[in-house]
């Protein structure tokens, strides 16, 4: 069994989604913020809306969704839990295989020497901060034009193909190569059962689709 989930597993969590009623984007743009460019036109900016976002994230706690697939892990035989989020909430729920597409929000890294650590301030005092090597330290996740670590993307790619059944939980399905993993899994026979408020734009490829938020919807799937 795989699981791909998106920023909606998390909203009832207290965390925006990017594309939601409540989106993120709705008050930003993201080219303004979340892209290699912007972050080289003005890296304070970009650090403000991720401070303001870890802010979010580490007041949140996992909802009953994130609980139901940490009880799904401990029951299936093989289970792998592919996230688009970049909190902490699946890990903070007691999901232990879980494979971070886009990186971490506690992650930071130095663009001079290369290295990274974890830093779980909720708010940064000095921006844009700076490596001890003096460097400009970036947010350890993946921005639109980016490529993901080849490592993880394998890893994911690899559950997908292998997965009897495939759940998409909470994404809106438009980030790629994230989205691509469920026609992946669907070509290599799973079945796929979708889970979102609203149809998207794999609805009509897939297996089933229930409609309702996922941290009502999964704990009774499961059950
Ligand atoms: P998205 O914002 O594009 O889509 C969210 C989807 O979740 C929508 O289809 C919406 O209908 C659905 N949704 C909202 N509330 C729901 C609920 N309670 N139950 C079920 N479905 C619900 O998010 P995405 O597809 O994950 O892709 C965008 C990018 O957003 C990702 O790369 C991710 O890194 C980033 N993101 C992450 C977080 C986070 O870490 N929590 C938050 C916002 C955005």
């Amino acid at each position: 069994m795989a699981v791909l989930t998106g920023a909606g597993v998390s909203a009832e969590s207290g965390v925006p989604t990017f594309r939601g009623k409540d989106g993120l984007w709705k008050h930003y743009r993201p080219e303004d913020l979340a892209t290699p460019d912007a972050f080289s036109r003005d890296p304070r900016l970009v650090w403000q809306w991720y401070n303001w976002r870890r802010g979010l994230i580490a007041r949140a706690n996992p909802n009953r969704g994130h609980y139901a697939l940490a009880d799904l892990e401990r029951t299936a035989p093989e289970f792998t839990l592919i996230t688009q989020n970049v909190d902490d909430l699946h890990e903070q729920a007691g999901s232990k295989n879980v494979i971070k597409l886009h990186g971490d929000i506690w992650q930071v890294r130095c663009l001079s020497c290369g290295r990274d650590w974890i830093d779980t301030r909720p708010s940064i005092a000095e921006l844009p901060p700076r490596c001890g090597c003096g460097g400009l330290l970036r947010p350890g996740v993946v921005w639109f034009g980016e490529e993901l670590q080849p490592g993880i993307w394998d890893r994911a790619e690899y559950a997908a193909r292998r997965a009897q059944v495939f759940l998409v939980i909470g994404t809106s399905a438009v980030v790629y190569p994230a989205a691509g993993l469920v026609r992946m899994a669907k070509c290599s026979g799973a079945k796929v059962v979708e889970i979102n408020l609203a149809e998207t734009v794999i609805t009509s490829q897939i297996d089933a689709f229930l409609a309702g938020p996922c941290g009502e919807l999964l704990p009774k799937l499961i059950a």
